[in-house]
């Protein structure tokens, strides 16, 4: 059979530059840089130093599928290496500053990066870990304070004249890589393609994703080194939008640049809003008034989504994973949404909303993965993906990561509805199972958290003679707040099954976190090794 006649148009990332530039030349990128200061560029600046990067990478040296490490937080000159090195062919690394040190060495080591690109804030990461990553053979920093002998990118690339065609290859060459944060075991490389980067980002514009607009104004609170950005860099490049960045993620600052700038759309986890709620109301001023935030890495809490909603936010709640570029599922108004009630509305925002054209779910049995359960609203079970931006092998990796029938288990517990709309439960390795019976650590930390003292709230299922696992609950209170085990009990006693109330609620100091900000349950758990319950 003979192929269609269409033109070839090979996916690659500089058509996501060259349109930006073309189409949207002067819509503006605004840096609040570490030091306090701040620069204006826009796309048609960023395609040029993209370019002027591309030809400094090739004057270093490097070659297509050669790895170009970065350890930076959100500005403009991280967005140029976005698109300048995957210009060149070559696949940019972007390292997590917040991993262990062992961390840190091996995904450099393994990743085989020859090039790192570090914010001057992470200079003290850099000395430290420099004797142990010899692959890297050239450090640049994106921003040099005054008198260091650091080679700063502004000189670097403006060594280039920008007279640069971009280098041509397959649609299915990798641009980007990014590794777990790998709770269990070593990180794990997940290698973006072209290809999948730029389907991806096609899926993130649409009306029930990001929604972005020539009028949109982003301010990514997500760090460029976790998961792309959930993709906005390339989205919001591709709508033209204007981007506003912040390389502090201090709430102060967040709220200035939003008020100041005009920003319309925001995106994070939850923890970035709660601390942005912390701010406003310790100094009395309103929260900015966005038209969007979009929360996910973990679940966005009930008095969260209410807050923004009243505030007249849409809440777009999304669900992703590092392996699924990240996104599987997001929140938006559905259908019914006019007829619902606003407490219907949270609710329906409360669970991870609805695969996006090109991410397929389904649910199996926890304890017989060959049953595929129904989409009832009720059946929970482990949730796998298949799609064109979900992994199929980690980098250097032997074997495919996906089941005999090819699909990838994400290690989360969920419930599918019938309309479509999924709901997280747990991860596979934190479900508690009592006298034979699930109990979702999740909804219970969730309704925890409700709680006007508590500040943060971590179950675990302990060892029990009788029920198998109990749940306990690690409670940390709100700075001068006080509450006791018995009032939290009670306060949970209506939004949670009686036969899932915790045995017990302890108090502690802190949580423990991975370096993506989640709760670290591995950690709780070796801390409290010795448990037991009474
Ligand atoms: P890591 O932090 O291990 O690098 P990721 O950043 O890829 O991993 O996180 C993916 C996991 O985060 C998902 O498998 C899921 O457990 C959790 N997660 C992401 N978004 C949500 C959400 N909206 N609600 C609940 N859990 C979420």
């Amino acid at each position: 059979m003979s192929l269609g006649a269409m033109q070839d148009w090979t996916m690659r990332i500089s058509h996501v530059i060259d349109h930006a530039a073309r189409e949207a030349p002067t819509r503006e990128i605004v840096t609040r840089w570490a030091d306090g200061s701040e620069t204006r560029t826009n796309w048609a600046g960023i395609h040029r130093d993209a370019r002027k990067m591309a030809q400094a990478l090739q004057a270093l040296g490097l070659k297509p599928g050669d790895k170009v490490a970065s350890l930076a937080m959100n500005h403009s000159r991280h967005l140029v290496s976005w698109f300048g090195v995957a210009g060149m062919g070559g696949v940019l690394h972007t390292c997590n500053p917040r991993l262990f040190e062992e961390q840190l060495e091996y995904i450099v080591g393994h990743a085989e990066d020859k090039v790192m690109l570090y914010d001057a804030a992470f200079q003290p990461i850099i000395d430290k870990m420099r004797d142990q990553w010899p692959t890297v053979e050239h450090y640049i920093c994106f921003d040099p304070p005054e008198g260091s002998d650091a080679t700063a990118f502004e000189d670097w690339i403006g060594a280039q004249s920008g007279e640069f065609e971009w280098v041509a290859g397959d649609e299915r060459d990798p641009c980007m890589i990014c590794y777990t944060s790998g709770t269990t075991g070593n990180p794990k490389g997940v290698q973006y393609e072209h290809r999948s980067t730029v389907l991806h980002a096609l899926a993130g514009l649409q009306p029930s994703t990001f929604n972005f607009s020539a009028s949109s104004v982003m301010l990514p609170v997500v760090p460029m080194f976790h998961a792309a950005s959930w993709g906005l860099p390339y989205a919001g490049a591709m709508a033209g939008i204007k981007f506003v960045f912040s390389a502090v993620n201090d709430p102060a600052v967040l709220d200035e640049m939003m008020k100041k700038e005009g920003v319309t759309d925001s995106a994070g986890v939850p923890t970035v809003w709660l601390a942005h709620f912390q701010y406003c109301d310790a100094n009395d001023i309103e929260l900015p008034k966005l038209r969007a935030a979009t929360i996910g890495g973990s679940a966005a809490p009930r008095f969260m989504i209410e807050r923004l909603m009243k505030n007249g936010t849409r809440v777009q709640h999304a669900w992703g994973m590092t392996e699924t570029s990240p996104i599987g599922t997001v929140g938006g108004p559905t259908a019914d949404w006019d007829e619902m009630t606003f407490d219907q509305k949270v609710e329906k925002t409360m669970k991870q909303g609805r695969p996006i054209f090109g991410v397929e779910l389904r649910t199996v049995d926890l304890d017989d993965r060959t049953k595929v359960l129904p989409r009832d609203g009720e059946a929970s079970g482990a949730l796998q993906i298949r799609g064109p931006w979900v992994v199929k092998r980690y980098f250097k990796a032997e074997e495919d990561a996906l089941t005999a029938d090819g699909w990838f288990d994400t290690g989360d517990v969920a419930i599918l509805h019938p309309d479509g709309t999924m709901q997280i439960t747990d991860r596979t390795k934190d479900v508690i199972k009592s006298g034979g019976e699930w109990i979702s650590s999740v909804e219970l930390e969730n309704a925890a958290v409700g709680h006007p003292a508590v500040a943060e709230a971590a179950c675990v299922g302990m060892f029990h003679p009788k029920w198998d696992e109990r749940p306990v609950l690690f409670v940390v209170k709100k700075e001068g707040k006080d509450c006791t085990a018995e009032e939290v009990v009670n306060f949970l006693s209506d939004k949670v099954a009686k036969w899932w109330l915790p045995d017990a609620v302890e108090f502690v100091d802190d949580i423990p976190h991975t370096a993506t900000g989640k709760i670290s349950k591995k950690d709780l758990r070796d801390r409290f090794s010795d448990y037991t319950l009474a």
